[in-house]
Formats: C-alpha cells, sequence, structure tokens
C-alpha cells in the first residue's frame, strides 16, 4: 500500500487555481522532493495531503484513510497519529513551554505526562536543542523555533512526514542535522517523507524529485 495516494486532486483558493487534477503517490521508504517556483502550488499540495486543508475535488488517500471524505475534527487526530508536520515557521503554541510543545502529540493521545517530557526532551537534544523547562517558543531564534517543530513532528514515530522548507532558518551544519532526523527516522521506521524546498541540499535528499508548474506536476525525475 503506498503510504500517500492523490487521485485528480484540485484545490482553489476563491479564484485562484491552486492546484489541478494532481495525482502522485508516494511509497513507503520513499523520500519525495517537491519543488518548482515560487506560487506553483507546492504548500497546498503539502497542506491538503496532511489534511490541513480538505480537497475540493479528487481523493487524498494517506495510510489507507481516506482524508478527503473525513471532517475536520477526524482529520486532525489522524494526524496528530500517523503524521509529522514542520512548516516554514515552527508554529508553535505561544502560551505552551517549548517542552510542552513537543510533548503536545503525546499528551493529546493521552500518553502521562512525566513519559511524554521525557520523549520530548530526547528529541530536542537530537535536534540539537537542548532547552530549560521553562524556556517559551519567544525565547527562541526562527531556526531555534524550526528545530523544536522538527522534534515535535518526530515525537510519535509518524508514518509520514510533511515538511515546507524545514531547514529555512537554520545555518548548513544545524539544517544537515534535523534533515539527517526527519528523513533517516521516518524511513528507517518504514514512513515516507515529503519535502518541499527550494534549497538543493534539501533536494538531493530524495528519491524522486515532483516538480510543479502553475498547480500541476510539470515532471518528474528519479534522484538515485
Ligand atoms: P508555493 O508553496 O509553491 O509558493 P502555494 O501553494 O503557497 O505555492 O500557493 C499557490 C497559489 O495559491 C498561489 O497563487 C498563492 O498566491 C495562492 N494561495 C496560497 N495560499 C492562499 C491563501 N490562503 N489564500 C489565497 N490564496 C492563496
Amino acid at each position: 500500500m503506498s503510504t500517500v495516494e492523490l487521485s485528480g486532486v484540485s484545490h482553489a483558493y476563491g479564484r485562484t487555481q491552486a492546484l489541478s487534477d494532481v495525482s502522485l503517490s508516494v511509497e513507503p521508504e520513499e523520500v519525495v522532493a517537491v519543488t518548482g517556483p515560487s506560487g506553483c502550488g507546492k504548500s497546498t499540495l503539502l497542506l491538503l495531503t496532511a489534511g490541513v486543508l480538505r480537497a475540493q475535488s479528487g481523493r487524498v488517500v494517506v495510510a489507507g484513510t481516506e482524508l478527503s471524505g473525513a471532517d475536520d475534527a477526524a482529520r486532525a487526530r489522524f494526524r496528530r497519529r500517523q503524521i509529522g508536520l514542520v512548516l516554514q515557521f515552527g508554529q508553535l503554541v505561544e502560551d505552551l513551554s517549548v517542552r510542552d510543545n513537543v510533548a503536545l502529540p503525546l499528551l493529546l493521545e493521552g500518553h502521562r505526562p512525566a513519559e511524554a517530557r521525557a520523549a520530548a526532551d530526547g528529541w530536542l537534544d537530537r535536534v540539537g536543542l537542548p532547552v530549560d523547562p521553562g524556556t517559551m517558543p519567544a525565547d527562541l531564534s526562527g531556526g531555534q523555533a524550526q528545530l523544536a517543530a522538527g522534534a515535535r513532528a518526530l515525537v510519535t514515530g509518524p508514518r509520514l512526514l510533511l515538511a515546507d522548507e524545514p531547514t529555512a532558518s537554520l545555518d548548513p551544519a544545524a539544517g544537515r542535522v534535523l534533515l539527517d532526523l526527519l528523513v533517516g527516522t521516518t524511513v528507517q521506521a518504514g514512513g515516507s517523507v515529503v519535502l518541499v524546498s527550494h534549497d538543493n541540499a534539501v533536494a538531493a535528499r530524495a528519491d524522486r524529485e515532483v516538480r510543479l508548474r502553475r498547480g500541476a506536476i510539470a515532471h518528474q525525475v528519479a534522484l538515485s
């Protein structure tokens, strides 16, 4: 079973057609880079696959579950359990500590707080952001917020890791550490990774590049 199956997916924001009839499968252990010029629909593709947006037409199936037919609450629940999502600006909850932001997916699933926080500390260490328990998102730089978002995405051991410019605010060395973890951890566990990036170093980690142009797949290239 493919991890991701998009069939004939279209999405518009008002009169702006962001994606038109896109079909794409991503297999277990596969890493796909989605590239293309600004405004071509990369983020929309990622948000539809994550179930943050619901496709206006076509089917979005992730790990056998049809997200395009699920309501907001069901998609959010599914995302929490199966998908790790890293967006450009970290998107941390401002009034929770950094550690609790990372622990949150586990806390919401009913894990014991001590266990969830210990797991969060472990991932924060691995991404290179050891923090005091009281550190708040406002205390972090943009790059550190991206590291925390990476730790939060990995804490549940997701089947599918989706990342939109995950290293944009990081220096090359920190970016490499984060990317190695996002890709390595997910693929080793049999999951799949979809990376949106302008950065060649990010695309170079992929098995396949899917290039979008004006909301459609312009071409696909196997990279390995
Ligand atoms: P990319 O990630 O490749 O830059 P996006 O998926 O963000 O492309 O955007 C695709 C198109 O949809 C662009 O024309 C963009 O302006 C438009 N768009 C994206 N998000 C919104 C939104 N929330 N409201 C209105 N238009 C949007």
